[in-house]
C-alpha cells in the first residue's frame, strides 16, 4: 500500500488509506492492493466494507486491483479459499497463483495498451485471468499469450505489481476514469 501511495502522491494526488465505509464516499477513485486476497476478504468483512464496496463498484468508482486486488475485482476465482467471493467489477475468471511454488516470482517487460514504452512487471505469487467475458478489454498479456491485464468500463485489473518499481503509469490510466 506504502509503494501504491507513493506513486499515486507523485501523480499529485491526495492518498486517503480506506478503513471505513463512509470513506468511500470521499475519494474519487480506489486502488485495492496486493496481498493475500483470502485476508484481504476477511478484514473487508469484518470492517463492513463488502456490501458497501461492491455497491461504489457498481456504481463507477473506478478501481485498480494490483494482484489480489485483482483476483477479488474478478467475477469467478477457480480456487477460492472457502467463503471467499469478490467485490465485482470484472466479468472474469481467475486463478490464484497460478504460477506455481517454485516459479512464484519474477519480472518481465509486458506492453500494456495504453502505456507508451514496455512496462516492467514484477510477479509475486501471481494470478492469471483465465478468461475474459463480455465488456472486458484485454490490456496486458505475457508473451505466451496468458492475460494479465484487463479493463472493463472504470475498472483495472492486473495481475502484477507497476508500483514496487514505481511506474506510476497504470496508476495514470486509473486517474484517466475519474
Ligand atoms: N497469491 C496471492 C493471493 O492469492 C496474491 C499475491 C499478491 O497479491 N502478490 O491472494
Amino acid at each position: 500500500m506504502r509503494e501504491h501511495a507513493a506513486v499515486l502522491e507523485a501523480l499529485g494526488c491526495r492518498v486517503v488509506l480506506v478503513k471505513k465505509p463512509e470513506q468511500l464516499e470521499e475519494i474519487q477513485a480506489l486502488v485495492i492492493p496486493g496481498g493475500e486476497s483470502t485476508t484481504i476478504f476477511k478484514l473487508a468483512e469484518i470492517f463492513g466494507m463488502l456490501q458497501p464496496l461492491r455497491t461504489s463498484i457498481k456504481n463507477g468508482l473506478p478501481v485498480l486491483g494490483t494482484c489480489a486486488g485483482m483476483i477479488l475485482l474478478s467475477s469467478q476465482i477457480l480456487d477460492p479459499a472457502s467463503g471467499q467471493e469478490g467485490f465485482g467489477g470484472l466479468n472474469t475468471t481467475v486463478r490464484r497463483n497460478a504460477f506455481g511454488n517454485q516459479n512464484d516470482s519474477f519480472e518481465t517487460d509486458l506492453i500494456v495498451t495504453g502505456v507508451h514504452g514496455l512496462v516492467h512487471a514484477a510477479f509475486i505469487r501471481a494470478p492469471i485471468i483465465e478468461s475474459a467475458g463480455d465488456g472486458v478489454e484485454v490490456i496486458a498479456r505475457l508473451e505466451d499469450g496468458r492475460i494479465v491485464g484487463v479493463r472493463q468500463d472504470k475498472v483495472i485489473g492486473i495481475s502484477f505489481h507497476p508500483e514496487m518499481v514505481g511506474d506510476g503509469r497504470i496508476h495514470q490510466l486509473l486517474l484517466d476514469l475519474i
